[in-house]
């Protein structure tokens, strides 16, 4: 069986992708089951380039086909940042809670209306074989609030409001979270280009 190489050192992301991906024709595997060292400077300028650079270096590393993600926060109000700084937007070891108060310091004056936001997360696919390189994008709109509401999820769950379910993302189970999140929207677009270049049906 062809293997897919997920370039990330987070278990949660190969869980889901393993999960997602159960009936596509491929063995997932990490980097750590391959001792793979992997770490790569995400010095790009946008979500794609840090995303691409994951990949490129998973396949370099590996000769496999390599599936990478990154994923940003854009708020309106902010002209779009964190985005590609979200995880360190509070400072280089800035953890997600300082994260989370940083912004909603800075949107103090910013009224309810006025608060959009936007989870993107680009998907790069590299097959060092065919000389292939594809990106996906999947998004979730919502609104940042005042306050922190949720126990669950991470990063920036908390505080973004989702206006349609009239909760936080933080309140949401996984099972809920990733049936809608920007992360399943972008692994679902990948898996019909995966199907697609791979012919592989389920
Ligand atoms: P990464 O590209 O997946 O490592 O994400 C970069 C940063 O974006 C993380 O450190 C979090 O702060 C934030 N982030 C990514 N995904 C999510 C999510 O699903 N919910 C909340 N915050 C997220």
């Amino acid at each position: 069986m062809k293997k897919l190489l997920i370039a990330t050192g987070n278990q949660d992301k190969v869980a889901e992708i393993k999960e997602k991906y159960r009936d596509l024709k491929f063995e997932i595997v990490s980097p750590g089951e391959l001792n793979l060292d992997f770490a790569v400077e995400e010095t790009g300028s946008t979500l794609e380039e840090n995303a691409l650079l994951k990949a490129r270096a998973g396949a370099e590393k590996s000769g496999l086909l390599t599936l990478a993600d990154d994923t940003g926060l854009a708020v309106d109000a902010l002209d779009g940042r964190p985005g590609v700084y979200s995880a360190r937007f509070a400072g280089p070891d800035a953890s997600y809670q300082d994260n989370n108060l940083h912004l909603l310091k800075l949107l103090e004056d910013i009224p309810a209306e006025k608060r959009q936001a936007a989870f993107c997360t680009v998907a790069a696919l590299v097959d060092p074989e065919k000389n292939l390189e594809v990106t996906v994008e999947g998004r979730l709109e919502g609104r940042i609030l005042t306050d922190l509401r949720g126990e669950q999820g991470f990063g920036y769950d908390p505080i973004f409001y989702l206006p349609e379910r009239g909760k936080t993302l933080a309140e949401l189970s996984l099972e809920e979270k990733n049936a809608i999140s920007h992360r399943a929207r972008a692994l679902e677009k990948m898996k019909s280009k995966l199907q697609e270049f791979y012919h592989q049906t389920g």
